[in-house]
């Protein structure tokens, strides 16, 4: 059979300027001569909050993996971000990681995470991303729909937040990037195509969050990381910003949500399963009032279940699969889309199937990431969403223990961070010598009130080791490009 000619790769419009669609806008610039990012919101000049991005309150850690494959995308991104007051943090020795069965295992890990706001690692990616001489941004631009035939888009609509004008775009390539609210399913049954299958898992959590100045003397932590695993019902992060500021975020679901009052903070912050948290907030300075949020599901849009779907339209980041925010997988999740998608536009070069390729190695990148968090936030009993499959009861029962056991064995908790950070498959967690330390490991004898233990093979009351600057390598370890 002859195949249809190729299509026009001229321009190609991303409706969303997040870290997925700004990083979309540069995967798409090494194929387009015209790329236009679309955004319904002002893009502030500076690292700063803007009403788009609503979850940019609330504390946003990258992933090492994350960060490795950013800094393969953005060479010099983290010096740029280390720059601007990002923190650099060893994931093993500067991240004290409370869990209800006393702490994790301390140690050098060599692994490092930055940390600092998501209006910083926003701003940093636009500036990167928007130097190209493809990109150009349209902002106040909202996304109203696709124009198109049911094989391919040719466009979208647009409606101009100013003055409410409705305008259109032509494009040759869409990527759907608008985040959790995506209409793409209301946009795709309006060209006649069948709503992509879309499945829930709500954990009917809330955030409440503020930013503190950082005390003097500060604890020996960096991060203190309170984790909210079922029984626990509440839980807590301090983690430190651009600017000498802490961001405490404190979380809990069902009746044991925070609320947005100042008053609440410190007392809800008291009743966490470890004082460490809230002893360090006794003598922090607020520097803003406390923002709450309920946005917690977990959302999945099967575009890889479609029979048909358009050749050129593609979803990404939170629009294609978000995930409940504790497990902080967004942001990571969309690094590594982007790059699959770059991946996907090198090799399809001809007209059909480029979508539907990519809608498929999508899923397989996030069925790790869901499996994770949907198991986890199931054996919440406030938890809504299809009953758990036979794998996820074993697995939920089983992560209980290497987290317990992380509290005895640095070396599970290394592979457990490991797993965490992406740089592992969760089947490392799975090897016959690693569930022989789990299942063997003794019971934990820290109670609460037990002090941050020093790193494993150092003498007890060593300073935690200095942050250094991040050198992001190019492993790939967790997600690679898969063969076409
Ligand atoms: C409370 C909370 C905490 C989180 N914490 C973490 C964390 O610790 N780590 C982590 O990795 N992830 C975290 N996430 C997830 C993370 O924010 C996202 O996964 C990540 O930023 C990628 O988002 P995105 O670019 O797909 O969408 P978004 O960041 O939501 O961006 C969507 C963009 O589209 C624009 N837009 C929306 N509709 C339209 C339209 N119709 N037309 C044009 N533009 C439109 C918006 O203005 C916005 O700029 C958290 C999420 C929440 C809710």
């Amino acid at each position: 059979m002859p195949r249809s000619p190729s299509p026009r790769r001229q321009h190609a419009v991303v409706l969303g300027a997040g870290m997925a669609g700004l990083l979309a806008g540069l995967a798409l610039a090494d194929h387009f001569p015209r790329v236009t990012i679309v955004d319904s919101d002002s893009l502030p000049a500076g690292p700063h909050s803007r009403s788009g991005i609503p979850q940019g309150n609330h504390a946003h850690g990258l992933f090492v993996q994350g960060l490795r494959v950013l800094e393969r995308l953005l060479p010099g991104i983290s010096s740029d971000l280390v720059a601007r007051g990002a923190v650099p943090v060893d994931i093993g020795a500067d991240y004290a990681w409370g869990t209800i069965h006393g702490w994790g295992s301390r140690f050098t890990s060599g692994h490092h995470v930055l940390a600092a706001s998501r209006a910083l690692f926003e701003w940093a990616v636009r500036q990167r991303v928007t130097a190209l001489p493809p990109v150009s941004l349209l902002p106040r631009h909202r996304a109203e729909g696709l124009i198109g035939t049911a094989t391919t888009v040719t466009g979208v609509t647009l409606r101009n937040t100013d003055n409410r004008r409705a305008d259109t775009l032509d494009a040759d390539f869409v990527v759907d990037a608008t985040g959790r609210g995506s209409r793409a399913a209301h946009w795709l049954a309006a060209l006649g195509h069948p709503r992509p299958p879309t499945t829930v898992v709500d954990p009917h959590l809330a955030y409440a969050t503020r930013t503190y100045k950082i005390p003097y003397p500060p604890p020996p932590w960096l991060v203190c990381y309170l984790m909210m695993t079922a029984p626990a019902t509440r839980g807590g992060i301090i983690s430190p910003l651009e600017g000498g500021r802490w961001i405490v975020t404190l979380g809990g679901i069902g009746d044991d949500q925070p609320t947005n009052a100042e008053a609440d903070f410190l007392p809800y912050a008291r009743t966490l399963h470890h004082p460490a948290l809230a002893d360090a907030l006794a003598t922090a300075t607020p520097l803003t009032p406390v923002t709450t949020t309920h946005t917690s599901a977990n959302r999945r849009r099967h575009m890889e279940n479609l029979t048909t779907q358009p050749r050129n339209f593609v979803l990404l980041g939170d629009a294609a699969c978000c995930f409940n925010p504790i497990y902080a997988q967004g942001m990571t999740a969309a690094v590594l889309g982007a790059d699959l998608l770059h991946h996907c536009l090198e090799r399809h070069h001809g007209p059909d199937g480029l979508a539907a390729a990519y809608h498929r190695r999508l899923a397989t990148l996030h069925d790790t990431c869901w499996l994770l968090s949907t198991t986890a936030d199931s054996r919440f009993p406030t938890t809504e969403g299809p009953a758990l499959t036979p794998t996820q009861r074993i697995l939920g029962r089983y992560l209980t223990h290497v987290i317990r056991a992380g509290t005895r064995d640095p070396h599970v908790q290394k592979t457990f961070l490991n797993v965490v950070n992406m740089t592992s498959r969760p089947s490392a967690l799975l090897t016959p010598r690693l569930v022989t330390r789990v299942v063997t490991a003794r019971p934990a004898r820290q109670q609460p009130g037990h002090s941050w233990p020093p790193p494993a093979g150092a003498p007890r009351g060593t300073a935690p080791a200095p942050a250094r600057a991040t050198t992001a390598d190019n492993a790939t370890t967790y997600w690679s490009p898969p063969q076409t």
